[in-house]
């Protein structure tokens, strides 16, 4: 039993080996990263897996490792090569602390992972969750991850009512997943387990719509006894989101093979260290500066919302097609870039698909 802020947790015993033995019967398989004990490709597969889905994930990781196949060929590449393969699958910080990750792997550990949860840790980008990822994966070490989907799981099936948007609920809730884990576990036993909690989160007790009726957890789960688990996890704080307009100025240049105006964005905030096109508050502060003569040229196209973790950004493109070089000083700082390279280039997805739509001639037709 242990004891939480207002409220005593008995644990179901028979939680481990019911996962346990679901995962092996019914859990997902053949993701190209299972059944790998290499640190390397279980961590990329991890920081990879972050907010984005597995469908998604695939084809980047398939990438990935095809051009790095180990942490020295990642840790001696160049960041804007790095960036442009991340380029479409968001979250930007998780390309450079990979990248700077690899690097302290091979300048501070010869290469070679640390092989607990607790040094995996050190390392740059790696939080106590994906660390106990690596570990118990790898290493066979008995520690439990605790991110979004596995907090949801086990908040339902204990019926936990402390308030996770706090740091002493929180904790708790780590122990008592700690509390949870399977006795005297071989290294495959916390493989299924690990991966266990990770499936029950993503294919049954999902957000809104648990399924209880095929869930292996029905019968000692106290969130389902209630009648409403979707009523934890309990926060009481909740993110909210800032609604953000940007106008893009998205010059094309068409004196010979298409050429864009680029700028490298600054190396913190919003798509940071990636290229775009200049930004710009307001309509009037995009044109202020450009010649008049070019005023007539600019297109305004329809503009597309674009959803990051705390923002919400509205962009609005204003798409210019130049015949001949400008003046220096005529556009704001870039830099010109080939069509063709654009995918050597680390772009936000929007702003990848902004480029891609103007290379069809037919929108200048229209003007
Ligand atoms: Fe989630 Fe329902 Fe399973 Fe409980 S029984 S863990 S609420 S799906």
């Amino acid at each position: 039993m242990s004891g939480v802020v207002g409220q005593r947790v008995d644990l179901p015993r028979d939680f481990a080996p019911l996962l346990i033995d679901w995962q092996r019967r019914a859990g997902r398989s053949g993701m190209p990263w299972q059944g790998s004990r290499d640190p390397y490709r279980v961590w990329l597969s991890e920081v990879m897996l972050q907010q984005t889905q597995v469908s998604t994930v695939l084809g980047y990781y398939a990438r990935f490792l095809e051009r790095f196949p180990n942490v020295s060929a990642l840790a001696a590449a160049e960041a804007d090569e790095v960036m442009a393969l991340w380029s479409g699958l968001g979250y930007y910080s998780r390309a450079r602390n990979l990248h700077r990750c690899a690097q302290a792997v091979v300048e501070q550990h010869a290469g070679a992972f640390p092989s607990t949860a607790a040094g995996l840790e050190t390392l740059p980008g790696i939080g106590a969750s994906t660390a106990a990822a690596i570990a118990s994966f790898c290493f066979g070490e008995r520690v439990s991850i605790v991110d979004g989907n596995v907090r949801r799981v086990l908040t339902r099936l204990l019926a936990f009512e402390g308030d996770l948007s706090q740091t002493k609920p929180q904790r708790t809730l780590w122990e008592l997943a700690q509390a949870l884990l399977p006795n005297h576990p071989s290294a495959d036993d916390m493989t299924a387990y690990t991966q266990g909690l990770m499936d029950l989160g993503a294919t049954v007790c999902t957000r809104s719509r648990p399924a209880c009726g095929v869930c292996p957890m029905q019968g000692i789960c106290r969130g389902h006894q209630t009648g409403e688990p979707q009523r934890f996890p309990v926060k009481t704080r909740t993110l909210k989101r800032r609604h953000e307009s940007w106008w893009l100025l998205l010059v094309k240049l068409a004196d010979g093979p298409a050429r864009f105006w680029l700028q490298r964005r600054p190396a913190s905030g919003i798509w940071a260290g990636l290229y775009c096109p200049p930004v710009f508050e307001s309509e009037e502060g995009a044109c202020r500066g450009l010649p008049k003569a070019w005023m007539d040229r600019l297109i305004a196209l329809d503009a597309v919302s674009h959803s990051l973790s705390h923002r919400e950004l509205r962009l609005h493109p204003l798409v210019l097609e130049l015949t001949s070089e400008p003046l220096p000083g005529e556009l704001p700082p870039g830099q010109w870039v080939d069509a063709g390279l654009l995918s050597q280039h680390g772009l936000p997805a929007p702003v990848k698909l902004l480029l891609q739509a103007l290379l069809a001639p037919e929108l200048f037709a229209q003007a």
